[in-house]
């Protein structure tokens, strides 16, 4: 039988951050102290996902670097609160896939800038024809913005979702992401936990085919570094690194590595750097942890049944890090 590489068999392991602030918006180091900082640290891709500003980056990717255009969007709950400590809010990366894309949807001339950003609106291009967009903090303008920022060609994060106090009753109404994101430094750093693992299952388990990305989402260096994705594509091509995170052929960390994830004859096999534990996570009441008292474990297997309609692997190393794959779909259509 044929091996079905959930993790693309082929193609080089890069490491990436998928979100990151600069001087554009309110990030204190400039897109090319952003480039300079993460490539001697052994980052080959940043997307750049200021706050509200599509600002493209052509200038910064060469050989041995692939800067992604994005940006960040947000949609506050004004109408409940006007404290901040309290308010909700939902925050979505945009990743463009198309590196020509450059029109900045749903731009409003006049808000939701944050930092410097009201000084570098010249920065973007929009459709002059258009009206200002004004945001609504409800799942059916989240979702259609979302929608058809994915028919224009973006790949949609749901980003920090701890950070931003939504709950089960609220995200398990956004239908039209591509990915969550795990892990997101900033917040950790901060003393939030987000580590996103039960939001995942509650959104896996819904149907919803998600990819697992972790992004820093980085103001300075204090909240760099922190998690990462590893994004598994042929070469650093802006094309080549676009399709593999449109595939899932990505995985995020803070430091384990999986080195192979595919499916054979009903089984599920994960090869891995050094773990203390491989965990498999399913829609259904069907798991395993696979371990060695005192030692570590560089593989498993899982036996798939007739209701696993997802499984999904959760690394933890030695030293307490932790990687969480994207899933298994048994139904990959
Ligand atoms: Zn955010
Ligand atoms: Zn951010």
């Amino acid at each position: 039988m044929a091996k079905h590489y959930i993790l693309s068999e082929k193609g080089n392991d890069y490491k990436a951050n998928l979100h990151c602030h600069t001087t554009i918006s309110d990030g204190q180091m400039t897109p090319e102290e952003v480039k300079e900082y993460y490539m001697a640290h052994g980052y080959s891709i940043v997307a750049y996902s200021d706050h509200d500003l599509f600002v493209p980056h052509p200038e910064l990717c060469d050989e041995n670097f692939c800067a992604l255009n994005a940006y960040e969007m947000e949609f506050y709950d004004y109408e409940t609160t006007e404290d901040f400590n309290i308010m909700r809010t939902t925050h979505i990366n945009m990743i463009a896939l198309d590196p020509k894309l450059e029109i900045q949807p749903f731009f409003h001339r006049k808000r939701y800038f944050a930092g410097n950003g009201v000084h570098n609106k010249h920065l973007i291009k929009f459709d002059e024809s258009q009206p200002d967009f004004v945001r609504d903090y409800t799942p059916e303008c989240v979702n259609m913005v979302m929608r058809e920022c994915k028919r224009l060609g973006f790949f949609v994060i749901y980003n920090h979702p701890r950070w931003s106090l939504e709950n089960y009753p609220i995200y398990s109404k956004y239908d039209e992401m591509n990915a969550l994101e795990m892990m997101n430094g900033g917040s950790i750093v901060e003393g939030y936990i987000e580590h996103n693992y039960q939001i995942y299952d509650d959104l896996l388990m819904q149907g919803k085919k998600l990819f697992a990305i972790a992004g820093d989402d980085n103001h300075s260096k204090h909240d760099a570094l922190v998690c990462w994705t590893m994004i598994r594509a042929d070469d650093l091509s802006y094309e080549s690194v676009a399709k593999a995170l449109k595939n899932g052929n990505c995985y995020a960390t803070n430091g384990p590595l999986i080195k192979e994830f595919y499916e054979e004859d009903g089984k599920l096999f994960v090869k891995t750097s050094d773990a203390k534990f491989i965990t498999f996570s399913t829609n259904c009441r069907h798991a395993k942890n696979v371990f060695v008292e005192g030692g570590t474990v560089n593989s498993a297997e899982f036996e798939l049944n007739e209701y696993d309609k997802y499984v999904r692997v959760t690394i933890v190393a030695p030293d307490g890090t932790v990687a969480f794959s994207s899933p298994y779909f048994a139904d990959n259509t």
